[in-house]
């Protein structure tokens, strides 16, 4: 398909109807990925970013100069992303109010490009229902010296635990050092309730395994063991979106696989800007078919299940 980017006279380019500045600008030094490489990039797997993105607030990791510069996590990055890209008003403590920034179409995503976005957080609800998480997600850290392998089995071993609760799991790696399992919720639980469930789960995995295993922040507890991050599940907390690339060195992209595809030749950051397009044309099927359909509520039922009243 011919990409919809032109050079316009003033030495800015334009990509999927969005002005971009600096296209030449390099924010990966390692594999010259430039400011209109990355845009065309999104251009190119819109259909399979925007859905995963679409209507959920965003934190953005913004680093203007490329990645090996400043970069920071922003939640409200006001001025910098183009005023077409939509907002959200959302509720926080005291009465207040803050701005976040939403994605519909491609030249929003762009838009994000543009200024400067690294990487994209998006909150696991949309604005639309934004009280009630349609995804859950737990996030497997290992600490330094925990293994591959190691990380497959507790991926492994956690998907297990959650289909024992009715609820189905899907994988997908980080771009960094570990995996995601993202579980489909019909929203009907409230954030406090998401958070307490994916905890107890996660603490749950990590008593039944303690050597080898921890759902504790703390450093100490981590230190040789995987930790079990339930934290993402909070309100206001995100994780990184599929098909989206991370600010490391290989432009790597966190990539939805299928559960056969998780083994010892994979790896956290086995995809990039590079080669990932070979990957999605060579699909026969989406690796997380079915992933709306398999959504459950956190009920009662599921809640008392793991010790949440
Ligand atoms: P890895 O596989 O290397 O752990 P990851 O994306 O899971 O990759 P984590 O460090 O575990 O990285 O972070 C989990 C999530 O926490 C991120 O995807 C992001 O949404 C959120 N996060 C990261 N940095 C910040 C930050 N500075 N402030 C708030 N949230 C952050
Ligand atoms: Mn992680
Ligand atoms: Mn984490």
């Amino acid at each position: 398909k011919p990409s919809t980017s032109r050079r316009t006279k003033s030495g800015e380019a334009q990509v999927a109807g969005m002005r971009l500045t600096h296209p030449e600008r390099v924010l990966f030094p390692e594999q010259g990925v430039t400011k209109l490489d990355l845009a065309r990039f999104y251009e190119s797997i819109h259909e399979w970013v925007l859905p995963q993105l679409a209507r959920r607030p965003l934190s953005l990791v913004r680093c203007p100069q490329g990645r090996t510069d400043e970069c920071f996590f922003q939640k409200h990055p006001r001025v910098a992303i183009p005023a077409s890209v939509p907002r959200v008003e959302i509720a926080e403590k005291e009465n207040r109010t803050s701005e976040y920034v939403y994605v519909e179409t491609a030249a929003d995503l762009v838009g994000l490009v543009q200024a400067g976005a690294l990487e994209i957080h998006p909150w696991g609800s949309r604005i639309d229902d934004i009280e009630h998480p349609d995804i859950l997600v737990f996030d497997l850290d290992p600490s330094p010296g925990v293994g591959w392998k190691e990380i497959l089995r507790v991926a492994r071993t956690l998907h297990e635990r959650l289909e024992s609760l009715e609820l189905t799991s899907f994988v997908r790696t980080t771009g960094g050092k570990g995996l995601h399992l993202v579980v489909p919720l019909e929203p009907k639980a409230d954030w406090d309730q998401a958070k307490a469930f994916s905890k107890a789960v996660a603490q749950q995995h990590a008593e039944a395994d303690p050597k080898r295993l921890t759902a504790s922040m703390s450093k100490t507890k981590r230190e040789g063991r995987l930790f079990i991050d339930y934290l993402r599940n909070g309100r206001g907390n995100t994780a990184v979106a599929s098909y989206t690339v991370r600010a490391r060195e290989g432009a790597p992209v966190a990539v939805p696989v299928r559960w056969d595809e998780l083994n010892a030749a994979l790896r956290a950051d086995r995809y990039n800007t590079d080669n990932l397009r070979r990957r999605l044309s060579a699909l026969r099927e989406d690796p997380w078919e079915g992933f709306r359909q398999a959504a459950r509520p956190l009920d009662a039922k599921r809640l008392k299940a793991v010790g949440v009243k």
